[in-house]
This record gives structure tokens, sequence and C-alpha cells, in this order.
């Protein structure tokens, strides 16, 4: 008996040129690698040099450029998409990722702290839907995906994380209204715990946290690229303005989860 095909029509369909921020690591870089993987070819931009995740995906067959780019600098995301327009002439996807965490409470947040993070995390994806609109309108259209967090889902002690994260998650909504008319999509990913170098030094934290997660375990960053890519993809066409959670269930169970672990499972 033959093998079940997919036809061409079912085959899953990504923009050509994706532009991906904070990609020099982390998770950018896993998302980068797997779009690399997949033909569509990955603009890599990064305060950090993203030239070696460029050129591993050059190495294995695929097609990369790194840039440049500082997120919280118009300027900056002015001269990255000019580039993108000399060297590719279209862009149908952008991952807002780019981010920086501060782990302090309220009374231990300066103002610069919060300035800066509010600029990284908040600003950032602002100035970049605002670059690339005009572009992804010229294209024909594409997808945008910020990197948010379920810190922009429920209250987090970090007052300057948790406040740009919910900020994202509202940003995405409003550009989704807007944008729409020029067939472009807007929507949220949000990651729970990911190993990552953002949770160096957090050792303690992180231990402790995973007694909370249903799944009994932190993500991976391939786990996160699997939404982005969905996301990115033609079989989402109908999402815009939603919010996709990937925690292992943190969000939704981890209170009860927790509870009942602690107190020896339900009451009776
Ligand atoms: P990471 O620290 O490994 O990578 C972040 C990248 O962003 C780095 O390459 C860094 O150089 C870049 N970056 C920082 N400031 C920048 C700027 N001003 N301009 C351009 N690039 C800049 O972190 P990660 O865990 O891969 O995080 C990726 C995203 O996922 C972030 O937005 C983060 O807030 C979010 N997130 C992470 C976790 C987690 O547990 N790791 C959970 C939820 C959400």
């Amino acid at each position: 008996m033959s093998e079940p095909r997919v036809s061409a029509a079912e085959r899953v369909r990504y923009p050509s040129t994706a532009l991906i921020t904070g990609a020099a690591r982390g998770m950018g870089a896993a998302h980068a690698a797997a779009l690399g993987r997949r033909g569509v070819h990955v603009c890599l931009a990064d305060v950090l040099d993203a030239g070696p995740v460029a050129a591993d995906i050059i190495a294995a067959g695929g097609s990369a450029s790194a840039h440049e780019l500082d997120v919280t600098d118009p300027g900056s995301w002015a001269r990255v998409v000019g580039e993108i327009r000399a060297e590719r002439g279209n862009l149908g996807g952008l991952v807002n990722n780019a981010g920086i965490s501060r782990r302090l409470g309220f009374t231990d947040t300066t103002e610069e702290v919060w300035d800066r993070v509010l600029r990284v995390n908040l600003s950032g994806p602002f100035h970049g839907m605002r670059a690339v609109a005009g572009l992804m309108r010229e294209s024909g259209g594409g997808s945008i995906v910020n990197i948010s967090s379920i810190s922009g889902q429920i209250g987090y002690f970090s007052p300057s994380y948790s406040a740009s994260k919910w900020g994202l998650t509202g940003l995405s909504k409003s550009a989704a209204g807007e944008f729409a008319a020029w067939g472009i999509r807007v929507n949220s990913v949000h990651p729970g715990l990911v190993g990552t170098p953002l949770l160096d030094g957090a050792d303690a934290f992180v231990a402790s946290a995973v007694a909370s997660i249903p799944a009994g375990r932190t993500g991976t960053p391939e786990e996160i690229t699997e939404a982005v890519l969905f996301l990115l993809s033609e079989r989402s066409a109908y999402l815009t303005g939603s919010e996709v959670t990937v925690d292992g269930g943190l969000v939704s169970n981890g209170l009860y989860h927790r509870i009942l672990a602690e107190s020896g499972g339900a009451p009776g």
C-alpha cells in the first residue's frame, strides 16, 4: 500500500524573507535555524554579532544575512529595513524576539532599569512594526510575531519585565487591528520558562518554578520555535491578535498543580 502524500497545495508555505531580532543566540537563533531549513531567507538582527549563526544556516544549505540592529533605535531599524529592501526586495515575516530581563522587585527597580527594560521589550517592537509595515504591505502582506511572555499574561514580581510584556501583549492586538487591512497579521507568543542565557544566574528560581509546571520541566527553544513557525506560515492565515501560550501548562494549571503536589493529592 502506498503512503498518503501531502499535495503541493497542502505543503506549509512560509514568507520568502523573514527578519528576526535578538537572533545571535537563545530562542532567536533557534527560530532562525528552523526557518533557514525551510527555505526562508533569514535576516538575523542583534546588537551582538549574528554572523556565526547566519554562517551556520548557510553552511547547512540555507540562506541568511546578519544585520546590526539596536531595537531601541528607530534609525537603526530604518537602516536594516533599507538593507533588506535593497538585498531582497520583500519582507513577509518579522519576529520581535529581542528582549532583556531584570529580575528585580519594585523597590530595587531603579528608574534607569525601568526605562531600559521598557525601551528594549516594548518600544523595540513598536519601532520595528512601524519600520517594516510599508515593505510588508508592498510584499503582499505578512506575519508579525511578538515574543511576549507568560509574564505578559499573569502578575510577575519584576515590574519592569511584567509591564513591558503586558504592554507587548496589548501592542500586538492594537497592531493586528490596524494592519489587517494591509494583509499583515500580528500575534503574540508567550513562552514559559525556557533554558537560554536569559535565565543565567536564576538556577534556584527555575528549580522552584518547575514544581508549578504540570509538564514537570522547563521548555526548549525548539518548542517555542514550533509556535513561531505556525504563526509565520499560512497555516495560521485566520489568526491575528491572538495569544499563543507555550508553557507546559504553568499559566492555566500551575497553581493547583503545586497545591495538589504539596498537599498529597485531591482532598476527596
Ligand atoms: P537571550 O538573552 O538568550 O537572547 C536575547 C537576545 O536579544 C540576545 O541575543 C541579545 O543580544 C538580544 N538583544 C538584547 N537587547 C537588544 C537590543 N537592544 N537590540 C537588539 N537585540 C537585543 O534570551 P531568550 O531567552 O532567547 O529570549 C528571547 C525572548 O523570549 C525575549 O524577548 C524574552 O523576554 C522572551 N522570553 C524568554 C523566556 C525564557 O525563559 N528564556 C521566557 C519568556 C519570554
